[in-house]
């Protein structure tokens, strides 16, 4: 098997449907009309995208396999992060260690490699040992949750390039405008929210999903050498764009893992969160904040 994360095709390809079965009918009339399919491929660098079919010019979904690899391993790291963080706080930690303990450990150097084969050739093999995709395990440790996230993250992704051929951008080489993008992520964000009410338990899962594919496309940001692809709105507006539109039930989970996991990503770069802020909300907001001045060179 070329990867573990091939032993989830088939939840891949069914991901847009699933993530939100009341209107997996709609996603099935898109896919049909469109002639949307989809295509695994290796190649580098985070790539997921749309493109027209070279022989059928009907558009195809490109899923390149490190890419898919590394929002895996970024879904287990945001997931392990954030429970470790919350377990410290409750401890009343003064000091929390990012690679304190075996379990952060092992997500940390599963998130490194999937990075590192990122940015070179796309096609190493999966590590032997730590956390890894599987196809169905009756557990509930990291990995199955990871899985989980990941599948609803995939989702959210492939609504936004499902969007860019329904709402019919114009599908040339260059890349999408930012005000397409901008467009898509709402029709994706919507998607996978509109409709549900606030305190329904769905939609928690599904505003995670959204909440770690935006932060997966900041964390390939921070460094000056960029690994996407195609040029996107900045992150750190996506973030907030796309996690204020709904209110998702009063315990600010969303809120929470986009502070804890933004301040892992901007550990080196000097922008911390001040963490003694009213709500997490708050908090959030002035480190997207710090982070948009810090970008602009301000
Ligand atoms: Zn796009």
């Amino acid at each position: 098997m070329r990867s573990p994360i091939c032993l989830l095709e088939a939840q891949i390809a069914g991901a847009p449907f699933n993530v939100a079965p009341e209107k997996a009918s709609l996603c099935a009339q898109q896919r049909d009309n469109h002639k949307i399919d989809f295509v695994m491929v290796d190649e580098p660098k985070f790539g997921v995208r749309v493109r027209l079919d070279a022989d059928s010019q009907t558009p195809e979904i490109v899923l390149p396999i490190a890419s898919l690899e590394y929002l895996w391993a970024f879904s287990h790291y945001c997931w392990v992060l954030t429970q470790e963080y919350a377990a410290a706080q409750r401890a009343g930690a003064k000091q929390f260690d990012c690679v304190g303990n075996e379990r952060l450990r092992e997500s940390t150097h599963i998130l490194q490699w999937a990075k590192a084969n990122l940015v070179n050739s796309g096609t190493a093999q999966w590590p032997e040992f730590g956390p890894r995709p599987k196809q169905d395990s009756d557990s509930c440790d990291d990995s199955r949750v990871a899985t989980e996230l990941f599948l609803c993250t995939i989702a959210w992704i492939l609504h936004h390039e499902i969007a860019h051929v329904v709402l019919q951008h114009p599908m040339i080489d260059t890349a999408f405008s930012e005000q397409e993008e901008r467009e898509a992520d709402r029709y994706a964000t919507d998607w996978l929210l509109d409709g549900l009410p606030q305190d329904d338990p769905r939609l928690r899962k599904r505003a995670l999903g959204l909440t770690v594919a935006v932060l997966c496309l900041q964390s390939l940001e921070v460094d000056t050498v960029s690994c996407l692809r195609n040029t996107h709105p900045a992150a750190h507006d996506r973030i907030f764009k796309n996690t204020a539109i709904y209110q998702v039930g009063n315990d600010e989970v969303v809120e929470a893992m986009c502070t804890v996991v933004l301040q892992y990503l901007f550990h080196d770069t000097g922008i911390s969160a001040d963490v003694d802020g009213a709500s997490f909300s708050e908090i959030l907001g002035e480190l997207l904040y710090d982070i948009s001045r810090a970008k602009s060179g301000s």
